[in-house]
């Protein structure tokens, strides 16, 4: 029996439990918050990412430790990664938990990024903000996701502004400044790499984000070879120089046929969850395979997937329910502005197809805005 522990008991968690309950596994979270979601039905361990007695008794009552929240302390990872088989690896974490790391190491490896600078003071802002120019993003360098610490600057002017929201971190988990890329599309690689080194990638997928929240995914995305072959590369050569063992996203920006590397996700991305029904092995399963030293599945799609967000609350299961060939995932978690509290994945054999479904879905929850950008692309 083996038993697979993650840190972090979210949603991810609990889809990643989902998936490995046919191949026999089990699972326990560890989570500072009782009411974690996936401890709904995965055996929970209460306790703080840095309580080494805690640590001590999960390593002791688990095979092998993955992820499903990447800011989870890098020494805790560490300390983990002495007892018990830890992936992927902490080095991997702490590349994406730092803004600078990971955009330095893209341009080591010769991925085009926004341009970006490091800011740790008033001052520097100045300096950075003429070196960069307006628009811009000022966003802090670690502990920042779903657009959380992050300020928008129209022109030089709104400098005082940004600081006034974000100055107060500059010493704590530091600040990054980033051209702001005025792009076609978002799009995001779902690759995995295995123990032995096996590299797959699931179809590139086209994102739409709504106040920096993912709102929908579609896949496969539209999109001409060369530049598919060129974001498989880019993934590829940061799992390899990473030695990355699991599923990890690269969300990039296409401008003009260029691609920028945004950021890594050191884990299975909210990007891939149509892989559940749109694929034939999902994110999760592949993810769990991988860090268990298990053969590969295929990352071949079924058709076309569209993927929305629930975020805030969900909207009315049984209206959706009634669509053919919808797929409804609700997280058990209570509602809260900004939250992802569930998503649901429309799978069709084409493009036609996923359209009769999403226009149904838009008018049954009165979600024409959200699936709008989406079929706007199917056209
Ligand atoms: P992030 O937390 O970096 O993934 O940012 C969340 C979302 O904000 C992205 O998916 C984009 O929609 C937007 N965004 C972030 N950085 C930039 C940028 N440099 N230029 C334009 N949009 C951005």
């Amino acid at each position: 029996m083996t038993t697979v522990g993650i840190l972090g008991g979210g949603q991810l968690a609990r889809m990643l439990a989902l998936a490995g309950a046919p191949l026999g596994l089990r699972f326990l979270v560890m989570d500072q918050a009782a009411d974690a979601c996936a401890a709904q039905f995965v055996p929970l361990l209460q306790a703080d990412y840095t309580d080494e007695a805690a640590l001590a008794e999960f390593a002791r009552r688990v095979d092998v430790v993955t992820f499903d929240f990447e800011n989870v302390p890098a020494e805790s990872a560490q300390w983990l990664a002495a007892r018990v088989p830890v992936f992927p690896a902490p080095r991997a974490l702490a590349v994406a938990q730092d803004r600078i790391a990971e955009k330095s190491l893209f341009q080591d490896l010769g991925i085009a990024t926004p341009r970006f600078s490091a800011v740790a003071s008033r001052a520097d802002l100045e300096r950075a903000l003429a070196e960069i120019g307006a628009p811009c993003i000022l966003k802090t360098r670690r502990l920042g996701y779903d657009g959380k610490g992050q300020f928008r600057l129209a022109t030089a002017d709104d400098a005082d502004a940004a600081w006034e929201a974000l100055g107060a971190q500059a010493e704590t988990v530091g600040l990054i400044l980033e051209g702001f890329v005025a792009f076609e599309r978002e799009l995001s690689v779902l690759a995995v790499r295995g123990r032995d080194g096996a590299f797959r990638t699931w179809p590139l997928t086209r994102n739409w984000h709504a106040q920096g929240i993912l709102s929908a995914s579609l896949a496969p995305a539209a999109a001409p070879p060369a530049l598919v072959d060129r974001a498989f590369s880019h993934a590829r050569a940061i799992a390899e120089e990473l030695d990355y063992v699991g599923v990890f996203a690269l969300e990039m920006f296409e401008r003009g046929g260029e691609l920028l590397a945004n950021e890594m996700a050191p884990r299975v991305h909210n990007s891939g969850h149509w892989t559940i029904e749109g694929a034939e092995c999902s994110q999760f399963e592949n993810h769990l395979r991988a860090v268990l030293g298990l053969p590969l599945g295929s990352c071949e799609a079924r058709g076309r997937a569209c993927m929305l967000n629930w975020v805030g609350d969900l909207p009315d299961a049984a209206a959706a329910l009634r669509i053919a060939g919808l797929h409804w995932h609700d997280y058990g978690k209570s509602p809260r502005p900004g939250r992802k509290v569930g998503h649901a994945t429309a799978v069709a054999e084409n493009a036609r197809g996923l359209e009769s479904q999403l226009i149904a879905l838009g008018r049954a929850l009165g979600r024409e805005d959200q699936v709008g950008p989406v079929l706007a692309e199917l056209d």
